[in-house]
C-alpha cells in the first residue's frame, strides 16, 4: 500500500487518525510539532511517543522530504529544484532571491514558487509545462513537501510562496486548499495567509470557490492577453470561460476578499504587446483596480514565439504607467538557468525516458 506524506496531514487528520487507535488527542499535536517545528527526518526520532505508536507511523507513512534530482542555480542566486516524487515522476521548484520577488518588489523575503500538478492540461499555447500534457495532480503533502524540502536543502526559511510552477492550482482545488491549510496553520508552517499566491490561468467557478475560504490568501490571474480574440489564440481556457466570465468570478473575489489582484502578462512579440492591447489592459486593470506585472517571454525551446525588443516593451509599459497603472516589468532573474517553468522538469524526463 502506498505510504501517505505526514506533511499533507491536517492537525484534526492527526486527531482522527490517534482517535481510530485509541490515543489521547495531545499526541496529534506532538506529531506536528515534531515535523514542523523540531522538523526531524524520520518517526524514529520522536522520542516522546511510544515505541509502538512509531512503528505504526512508520508503516502507514512517509515523512515526505522530496528527493532533489538536480538543482540549478544562477550567479543571482535563484535556484531550481527538479524534486523527484514517489512514483518517479519529476516537479520543478524555484526560490527566488529575496530582493527580487515574484512581482519585481523588494520585499526582503525568500519566496519560493511551486508546483500544483505533474504537467498541464490547459495547454497555453506559450508555455513548456503544457508541452507534455497533463500526468496527475499533487498531493497536499506533495505541495507541502515542496517547501519543507527547499528549507532542508537550503538551510533558509522561505516567508513568501507563490503557485505559479507546473500546473493550473485551481484544477487541483482540493488539494491546494488543504496545503494552503498547512502552510498557514501555526501548528503548520506559519506562513501569513497575505504572503501566499495563487495564480490562475482562468478558472472562473473554481476563483469563485477559492474566494469563499476564509484566509486572506492573494490572487493573481494569468491574463496574457487584454481581449477574448488574443486570450482564444494562446489560452484554450478562454474558450471555456472568456474574459467578461473570468471578470465576474473577480468581481466575486473582490467582494470576499477586499485585496488587490495581480494580472500577470507575458509579452510576446506580434501576440500580444500592440499598444491596443496595453490600452484594453489599463482599462481592465482600472476597472478592477488591478495591478500588473509584465514578463517579457523567455523563449521554450520547439516553440515559435520571441521576447519582443526592450524598446517594445517600454512603450507597453507607457500605457499602463500614463493611465495610473501600477505596474512591473519582471526582467526576470534566474532565466539564464533554463528559461521558462517546465523545461528542466521536460529535459530530464526525456534523458530518463519517462513520458
Ligand atoms: S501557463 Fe499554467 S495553466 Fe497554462 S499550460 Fe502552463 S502551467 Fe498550465
Amino acid at each position: 500500500m502506498e505510504k501517505t506524506p505526514a506533511f499533507g496531514m491536517t492537525l484534526d487528520d492527526w486527531i482522527e487518525w490517534m482517535n481510530e487507535r485509541g490515543q489521547p488527542k495531545f499526541r496529534a499535536k506532538q506529531i506536528v510539532e515534531w515535523l514542523f517545528s523540531k522538523r526531524v527526518t524520520s518517526f524514529d526520532e520522536m522520542t516522546n511517543l511510544s515505541r509502538d505508536l512509531r512503528n505504526q507511523l512508520e508503516s502507514d507513512f512517509v515523512i515526505g522530504l522530496l528527493p532533489s534530482v538536480r538543482l540549478t542555480g544562477s550567479k543571482d542566486t535563484t535556484r531550481k529544484f527538479l524534486f523527484r516524487l514517489h512514483d518517479g515522476r519529476l516537479i520543478e521548484t524555484v526560490k527566488i532571491p529575496a530582493n527580487a520577488n515574484f512581482d519585481g518588489e523588494r520585499s526582503g523575503r525568500l519566496t519560493l514558487c511551486v508546483s500544483s500538478q505533474v504537467g498541464c492540461a490547459y495547454d497555453c499555447k506559450f508555455c513548456a509545462s503544457g508541452l507534455a500534457g497533463f500526468t496527475r495532480n499533487l498531493s497536499a503533502g506533495e505541495i507541502v513537501g515542496q517547501v519543507m524540502s527547499a528549507e532542508h536543502e537550503t538551510g533558509e526559511t522561505i516567508r513568501n510562496i507563490v503557485f505559479m510552477g507546473m500546473g493550473e492550482p485551481l484544477a487541483n482545488l482540493t488539494n491546494l486548499t488543504k496545503a494552503l491549510t498547512i502552510l498557514n496553520a501555526d501548528w503548520g508552517m506559519n506562513l501569513g495567509a497575505r504572503h501566499m499566491t495563487v495564480s490562475t490561468s482562468g478558472l472562473a467557478p473554481q476563483v469563485e470557490k477559492l474566494a469563499k475560504l476564509p484566509m486572506q490568501i492573494r490572487l493573481a490571474i494569468s491574463l496574457h492577453g487584454a481581449t477574448d480574440e488574443v486570450r482564444d489564440q494562446i489560452m484554450p481556457v478562454n474558450k471555456k470561460y472568456n474574459i467578461n466570465r473570468l471578470f465576474d468570478s473577480l468581481q466575486v473575489w473582490q467582494r470576499h476578499k477586499k485585496q488587490m489582484i495581480t494580472f500577470e502578462y507575458i509579452l510576446i512579440e506580434g501576440v500580444n504587446d500592440g499598444l491596443d492591447q496595453a490600452a484594453i489592459l489599463a482599462k481592465r486593470a482600472k476597472s478592477l483596480h488591478a495591478k500588473v506585472n509584465l514578463i517579457p517571454y523567455n523563449t521554450v525551446e520547439g516553440l515559435p514565439w520571441k521576447r519582443p525588443d526592450i524598446p517594445a516593451q517600454d512603450a507597453f509599459m507607457n500605457v499602463l504607467t500614463k493611465a495610473n497603472i501600477s505596474a512591473t516589468i519582471r526582467r526576470e532573474k534566474g532565466h539564464d538557468i533554463d528559461a521558462a517553468c517546465g523545461q528542466l522538469r521536460l529535459q530530464e524526463e526525456t534523458a530518463e525516458g519517462i513520458s
